[in-house]
């Protein structure tokens, strides 16, 4: 059961081969077996899945199944669920109970789709590896000793070990597609607006955006139908038709024009992923995609960028938690001061300390010209890259991440070597623009992922030419050593 996809249990479920009890139940007795290991949960919801289980049976039986009728998946502890923690993988929060539900977690509650429980992540979705959540480091179920990426390390993590058929995940500068590459998954971040932000704790407003996680193009299919759609509690939400993804999977990719970035085969990446992914371009070129080389000319500005623009919004954001309204506050404060400083100092980790005082300091009167209005500019300038792009193919591809899973701990003493881990994810946030993570082979013992990227609003046609590839390959049913 565990290795399944989504699109084969929601059709054992549809053909009454299991009943979503039993494979629940299922699910919750594998976490409980094996999560000590990778601790990929921070809370697990056991009484209430298997109720939602059961309301998902009979809502079957009645002739009354939605699109995920049944199907347990886990949501990124970054999403409000009502009623039950909601951490962000702080301190700050570890006693907050949602009021109200994120409208990702209601638009699949409304689909059918049962809740297992909540994932780990770094502290409030800042990181790589998930090593900086207050819950503990996540491990990579391929080899435990490694990192599965971050900040959704949790949801891939739990996937992989076969915990949970899918997850969801947020991706502000590579959290979706870093640990799905790292874990051996196929994950999606939508559009900027394709899915509402609504009760989904806030990083930075303006790169923030929740997509699926699982193992399959089909599957990511199947769960971005549901998630993504126009909501008015989200200003920032676009109010453009939903197209019919899983439908439009069986696309012929002949004449289909790749675009190969040379600054993503640079230096710098780990000759193993850049073997994998030039096999997988080559499995293209034969279904009669067309492949050039492309220039993408402001590339190495974008990790720059993004750490001067992620932090400033994060600071603001975060200003929020300040130990009176909810949250962590601190014992005994003296005054109203020590009251915010001492709720702050003791609620935050190291990692949001970091970025709160880079944010903060960014800006300030005196240095706001300097580096947040000009690293406005350099975003421009790098959206106009990819606009220009588009004129002359209609995907880009490369690898996803510079290297394989790293070793835990590896890279936590030195920030800048941390962030380089998503220079090749970075850019498409500070574009807006929609890509995929899927596998395309091992270095080593370790998943290599590629990463699809598209044009605005144009995720059907990356699942689509995800699904041809995955039509001809099997690294993405592939599961990690003893998690089949
Ligand atoms: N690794 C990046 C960061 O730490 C991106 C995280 C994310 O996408 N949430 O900011």
């Amino acid at each position: 059961m565990p290795s399944h996809t989504v699109a084969d249990l929601l059709r054992g479920l549809a053909a009454g081969d299991f009943s979503s009890e039993e494979i629940t139940q299922q699910y919750l007795d594998a976490i409980a077996d094996r999560d000590g290991q990778i601790n990929s949960f921070i809370t697990v919801t056991r009484e209430q899945a298997l109720e939602q289980a059961r309301a998902a049976d009979n809502a079957r039986q009645r002739g009354n199944a939605g699109a995920l009728c049944g199907l347990p998946i886990a949501h990124k502890d970054i999403f409000c669920t009502e009623g039950v923690r909601t951490s962000c993988a702080s301190k700050m929060l570890d006693n907050f109970i949602a009021p109200y539900s994120a409208t990702v977690v209601n638009n699949m509650a409304s689909a059918g789709a049962v809740m297992l429980g909540k994932t780990n992540l770094d502290e409030f979705a800042m990181g790589s590896s998930n090593e900086t959540s207050y819950y503990g480091t996540v491990r990579n179920p391929w080899n435990t000793d490694r990192v599965p990426g971050g900040s959704s390390g949790g949801s891939a993590a739990a996937i992989a070990a076969g915990l949970a058929p899918a997850a969801t995940g947020t991706d502000t500068g590579g959290s979706i597609r870093q640990p799905a590459a790292l874990c051996g998954l196929t994950g999606l971040k939508p559009t900027y607006g394709r899915v509402s932000r609504y009760g989904m704790i806030a990083f930075a407003s303006s790169l923030d955006q929740a997509g699926p996680m699982a193992r399959s193009a089909e599957d990511c299919a199947l769960l971005l139908q549901s998630m993504a759609g126009f909501d008015e509690r989200d200003s920032t939400s676009m109010d453009v038709h939903v197209d019919d993804y899983a439908g439009a999977l069986d696309q012929d990719l002949r004449g289909l024009k790749i675009g190969l970035p040379k600054e993503y085969f640079s230096a710098g990446l780990d000759p193993a992923i850049g073997d994998a992914v030039h096999a997988a371009l080559e499995e293209y070129r034969k279904m009669g995609a067309e492949t050039v080389e492309i220039s993408l000319p402001h590339t190495e500005l974008a990790v720059p960028c993004y750490y001067v623009i992620a932090p400033a919004e994060a600071s603001t954001n975060l200003s929020r938690f300040d130990g009176v309204r909810y949250g962590y506050r601190c014992e005994n404060p003296t005054d109203l001061d020590d009251l915010y400083t001492r709720s702050r100092e003791e609620g935050f980790g190291e990692e949001v300390k970091r970025r709160i005082l880079v944010g903060t300091y960014a800006l300030s009167a005196g240095f706001y010209d300097a580096y947040y209005r000009k690293a406005q500019q350099i975003r421009r300038l790098i959206k106009q890259d990819f606009t220009d792009a588009f004129k002359q193919v209609d995907i880009i591809a490369g690898p996803t991440t510079p290297n394989p899973a790293f070793g835990i701990g590896e890279k936590v003493s030195d920030p800048v070597t941390m962030y380089l881990e998503d220079i090749y994810t970075i850019a498409v946030n500070l574009a807006g623009l929609p890509a995929l993570s899927m596998p395309v082979g091992f270095a080593g013992e370790l998943p290599a992922g590629m990463q699809l990227i598209g044009r605005d609003f144009d995720e059907g046609r990356l699942l689509a030419a995800a699904h041809q590839y995955q039509q001809r390959s099997d690294w993405h049913l592939r599961t990690a050593p003893d998690c089949a």
